[in-house]
């Protein structure tokens, strides 16, 4: 029984079946190989590395045999593909990087190591985590594997990451939050998402896109899988100078403690405008199975958050102008040849950017330029500092917000929002807990009347996890999402 389905499996139980010597971990690990095979067609993998997998998973068997097993021994996990793993191509999705080989590793990915995961791959993603659908990789789109009677997104940008722990391809995965994009995919994809506190996970080595919002985070099937894998991911870093000199939780203790007593805040300014009926009933649902635990409800207000999304569309992408600007192929990447050195530059950016990334680059050199600078950049600041007190005010009343996850479920290919702010919209409920900094997570709630997952969102107080995990795991019980099916 556990042989057939040890695919499906939580990251807690293939780490204790394989304590257990239930099975191994070169045998989990082809398991998983096989699947990634046999479901090449959602593209959620950009690069596998079956051998350097199964020869790290009979390393790990042997340290279980030994006694000497790391925190996730053998359990195989995968990597969004901006993570930098020494000697295993990094493309972030671009042309740009399209044979980049990094000579160093991420800290979140060598920490993953050095508890004993498995890396199988790297996973597909927006090309420069820009993106909400998966669909501006250069690699190709990333089908969702709920797709039942219409192929869907898996969100974006760590759709890979997403459609690859919702398939049962890898025990879990990372992925990056930028303004949403470890939220909105575990969401679209019926999975847990959790963006911690920005400084709680070093980014040394993580691709930047936007380096005050970008933060590390675990696509996991389970409340507890998340709560495992960020303690992993955790902790100060010398190399990044704003990770946190904090101490690291044991995250899991708080999976299954009682919420009795806790404050849940409902923010009306969540309600947005063309949110579905059926989006509003699961909030109201999740609402009631935390005040049957418990807690106690009170409506609360962010005035402020309705700006978040455009202050948003300034900042990310004024950041990334300045991030982007170190592509000109002189050093690494990609390079195209020109008469001069000024078009070889203009080259080789034309053709190694997609429009997306462009259309970022065009908007913060936009905002950032000399006669714009105030107008849109130091207001955008502006706004941010004025969300940021809005959370400050109503976090000394409540312990925890509560709030959809995104303001509709997973659209199929094809029907995808035309124009870029559309799509843009995609982001509006993740994108202020990136504003403000702090600690987000996206459960599953349950499906829409089309059978496409929705996600409920906790926002907590700056490195307040536990209380994401606390609260997450009491919702995960009474949702009673269905699990994928999913042949053996
Ligand atoms: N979808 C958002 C964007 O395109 C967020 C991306 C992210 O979080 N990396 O900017």
């Amino acid at each position: 029984m556990v042989g057939v389905f040890m695919h499906t499996l939580s990251l807690y139980d293939i780490k204790h079946g394989l304590l257990g010597k239930k099975f191994s971990s070169v045998e989990i690990t082809r398991r998983f190989l096989d699947r990634i095979a046999k479901h090449s067609h959602w593209n959620a993998f950009i690069t596998v590395c079956e051998e350097s997998a199964l020869r790290t998973a009979q390393l790990s068997d042997q340290k279980i045999k030994n006694g000497t097993a790391g925190a996730l021994e053998g359990v195989p996990i995968a990597l969004k593909d901006l993570f930098m793993t020494k000697g295993i191509r990094t493309t972030a999705g671009s042309k740009m990087l399209q044979n980049f080989i990094p000579p160093y590793e991420s800290t979140v990915s060598q920490k993953l190591l050095d508890a004993g995961a498995v890396v199988l791959g790297k996973t597909n993603m927006d090309e420069f985590a820009m993106g909400s659908a998966n669909i501006t990789s250069r690699y190709g789109p990333v089908v969702n594997p709920w797709s039942l009677d219409k192929k869907l997104v898996p969100g974006g940008s760590s759709g890979g990451s997403a459609a690859a722990v919702a398939g049962y391809l890898c025990a879990a995965a990372t992925g990056s939050d930028t303004g949403g994009s470890v939220r909105q995919p575990a969401a679209f994809s019926g999975i847990v998402g959790l963006k911690p506190t920005y400084g709680r996970c070093s980014r040394y080595g993580m691709t930047a896109f936007a380096s005050s919002l970008d933060q590390a985070g675990p696509l996991t099937r389970t409340v507890r899988d998340a709560a495992i894998f960020l303690r992993i991911i955790s902790g100060h870093d010398e190399k990044d100078s704003t990770s946190a000199a904090r101490p690291v939780p044991d995250f899991e203790s708080f999976a299954g403690k009682s919420i009795k007593g806790m404050k849940i805040g409902l923010p009306k300014e969540y309600r947005m405008d063309g949110m579905s009926e059926e989006i509003v009933d699961f909030w109201r649902k999740g609402a009631e199975i935390l005040k049957e635990a418990g807690a106690e409800i009170i409506d609360v207000s962010l005035p402020h958050s309705k700006y978040a999304l455009p202050a948003y569309y300034i900042i990310a992408p004024a950041e990334a102008s300045a991030n982007l600007a170190r592509y000109d192929g002189v050093r690494y990447g990609f390079r195209a040849e020109g008469k001069n050195l000024r078009e070889m530059y203009e080259n080789t950016r034309a053709e190694g950017f997609g429009d997306e990334v462009k259309r970022r680059i065009l908007i913060g050199t936009y905002v950032l330029s000399a006669g714009y600078y105030d107008a849109y950049y130091l207001r955008a600041l502006k706004v941010q500092k004025l969300i940021r007190q809005d959370f400050v005010s109503v976090f000394k009343e409540v312990d925890v917000l509560l709030t959809p996850s995104t303001p509709n479920s997973a659209f199929a290919f094809g029907e995808e929002p035309k124009d870029p702010v559309s799509m843009y919209l995609n982001d509006v409920c993740t994108v202020t807990a990136n504003m403000a900094g702090l600690p987000g997570v996206s459960i599953p709630i349950g499906l829409d009347k089309q059978s496409r997952p929705l996600g409920l969102q906790l926002i907590a107080p700056h490195f307040m996890e536990e209380s994401l995990i606390q609260v997450g795991a009491i919702l995960e019980d009474g949702a009673n999402f269905p699990m994928l099916k999913e042949e053996s």
